[in-house]
């Protein structure tokens, strides 16, 4: 497979001096959906606006489709972009919407319709192409946005928070139908949010940044389960991953919790933890992998601990458990249907499924 999409060393530094993003490196295979995830103003919407020829690149190198891009004009670039204000052009209707893009290119007439035919039935527009904006739902202005873009045929699709206008229900089929398009299509995505939700159900490989840096770039399932950093931890997954202080101690076989609670480590993690032996360090918890069921209590007996109950949300399938761990703070995703009336519940970490991290460079210790 060859890569569709190449940053090399990229870096964004505005007129005004601000550096907005440092030294990106990717390699986007063809047919990838990449999701560029992270907190407002860490600079994934300035590398969207770079790959798209919105933003001048500062020093590295693009490269679309085999060919350095760097000073390409973004009409000549191979790339189509889809914007969160899908900025429909009111007064036209939905067929020359999609078709408008094409006839200013001058494209052959019957080519355009056949084009436009084609990206309406991929969306299901067939029944309001002649329809204005105003006449349509917002999901199916959303498709119309989309459709333009599709009708140009691009290398690459760029998509800036395009759910973000609209509503949580709305958000949720779209989200699937933009799956469903991106297998359809077979091309390469490139897409903006920072709802971590869509990163994770989106994308094949989702890059997340911070400050203009990139953290970590992998699969979603990689990223949840092995988050390269405290911030890639706290960010990815809902409920965020519980952060709890305390020290190896001196023979490496346990986590010393400040609550002066002890928890066992797995052979793997003492091997790891060797140069930690001592040294303060924090281990990090997904609430899934906390139990207070019977059968996971025998189970994990050297990582027992009791939560001081805040309160309980009850969501149906499962129930989360706000509470505290000494003094710090805990949240707890069970699925028991153990009914929870005490303001103490007795719990265990599955220690498997915990990470340390360092301190100071605050990288998960592996
Ligand atoms: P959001 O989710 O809020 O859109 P983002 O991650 O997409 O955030 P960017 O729009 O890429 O963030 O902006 C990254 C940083 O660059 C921000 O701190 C922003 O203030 C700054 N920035 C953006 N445009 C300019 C500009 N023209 N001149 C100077 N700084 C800018």
């Amino acid at each position: 497979m060859s890569a569709d999409v190449i940053l090399k060393d990229v870096n964004k530094v505005y007129p005004n001096g601000f550096h907005a993003v440092y030294d990106f490196n990717i390699e986007i295979e063809k047919g990838e959906f990449i999701v560029l995830a992270g907190p407002s103003g860490c600079g994934k919407s300035t590398t969207l606006r770079m790959i798209a020829g919105l933003e001048e690149i500062s020093s590295g190198d693009l490269i679309i489709n085999g060919k350095r891009v760097n000073d390409v004009a973004p009409k000549d670039r191979d790339i189509a972009m889809v914007f969160q204000n899908y900025a429909l052009y009111a007064h036209m209707t939905v067929y020359h919407n999609m078709a408008f893009s094409l006839t200013i290119r001058k494209v052959d007439p019957v080519e355009i319709h056949a084009r436009v035919m084609k990206a309406a039935e991929i969306l299901g527009l067939v029944p309001y192409l002649n329809r204005k904006p105003k006449q349509l739902s917002g999901g199916q202005r959303q498709r119309v946005a989309c459709g333009r873009a599709i009708v140009r045929d691009p290398v690459v699709f760029l998509l800036d928070e395009p759910l973000s206008n609209l509503d949580a229900k709305l958000r949720g089929s779209m989200r699937k139908e933009l799956m469903q398009l991106h297998e359809r299509l077979n091309a390469t995505f490139v897409y903006v949010t920072h709802d971590q939700i869509e990163a994770l159900t989106l994308a094949t490989r989702i890059v997340v940044m911070k400050d203009g840096y990139v953290q970590q770039i992998a699969t979603p399932k990689e990223m949840f389960d092995k988050p390269e950093n405290l911030f890639v931890a706290g960010f990815i997954g809902t409920p965020p991953m519980n952060f709890s202080n305390g020290v190896i101690d001196a023979q490496c076989e346990y986590f010393e919790h400040i609550s002066g609670l002890k928890f066992k480590l797995t052979e793997h993690q003492s091997e790891i933890l060797q140069n930690y032996a001592g040294k303060q360090v924090i281990m990090a918890s997904r609430s899934e992998y906390i139990f207070i069921d019977d059968a996971m209590l025998s189970k994990n007996k050297g990582s027992q601990f009791d939560i001081d109950v805040d309160y309980v949300e009850f969501l149906g399938a499962y129930n989360l458990i706000y509470g505290n761990i000494g003094d710090e703070k805990i949240i707890a995703k069970v699925y028991s249907r153990k009914e929870i009336v005490d303001k103490k519940i007795h719990a265990c970490f599955d220690m498997e499924k915990v990470h340390f991290f360092d301190i100071e460079t605050t990288m998960r210790i592996r």
